[in-house]
């Protein structure tokens, strides 16, 4: 199903999760330190990357932001936490999806075909949204304001999109949520802050003066050519 590569310093999960998702039609390959993985994604080029955040050499925050700095592989974090100023720190720091541990294989292999999902449906189909300025192509997954190339990562693009499908249209945070992270889950509001404030800055506006992306106090965002 996917090239996956789990970062993760317990033999024993790391034995048994690596056997399940081989089984699942998965092809696995594992390594037990955060440097051991960076290398690894950089090298390998994994589809997707399961990340246990307590690991021996580095924190898993860290690692997660160096994966980051060279790609933009979908991450799925495991954590033995789960209050929500914790989550959001991830999604916020990049990660895709995350599991609360202990997981079960099955659980692991059912968020591994939703992320990946998720990234199919972006590029199927759709065609080139120009508002004002601004023109999103979703099969190159490239952006231009005014002509000029805007490099945004992979979930600038996502909201991006997801805001393009409805122009015009206020798209509440909750539902942006859902779209781009696939988490039907409240408390996430400052992840789409973030991003959005990300975004803005690429396309060249700011909340305060915003040229395609419109805040509705209390609804949501819309994206619409200004004036
Ligand atoms: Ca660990």
């Amino acid at each position: 199903m996917a090239r996956v590569l789990l970062i993760e310093d317990d033999d024993a999960i790391r034995t048994s999760l690596g056997k399940a998702l081989t089984a699942a039609g998965h092809v696995v390959s594992a390594v037990a330190a955060g440097a051991d993985g960076v290398a690894a994604v950089a090298r390998d080029k994994p589809e997707v990357l399961l990340l246990d955040l307590g690991l021996p050499d580095l924190d898993g925050r860290d690692v997660l932001a160096m994966v980051r700095s060279v790609s933009d592989v979908p991450v799925i974090v495991a954590t033995a936490r789960d209050d929500d100023a914790s989550v959001v720190r991830l999604l916020d720091a990049g990660a895709d999806d995350y599991v609360i541990k202990p997981f079960s294989a099955a659980q692991m292999d059912a968020r591994i075909r939703a992320v990946l999902r998720r990234l199919g449906q972006d590029q199927q189909g759709e065609s080139t949204v120009e508002v004002g300025g601004l023109r999103i192509d979703p099969r190159s997954r490239e952006v231009t304001v005014d002509g000029a190339a805007v490099e945004l990562t992979r979930k600038e693009f996502d909201l991006l999109l997801a805001l393009s499908r409805r122009p015009g249209a206020v798209v509440t945070k909750r539902e942006l949520l859902a779209e781009v992270w696939g988490l039907p889950w409240g408390g996430g509001d400052r992840t789409v802050d973030v991003h959005l404030s990300w975004l803005r800055r690429k396309l060249g506006e700011t909340a305060a003066e915003p040229r395609f992306l419109h805040s509705v106090r209390g609804v949501g965002i819309k994206l619409a050519a200004d004036g």
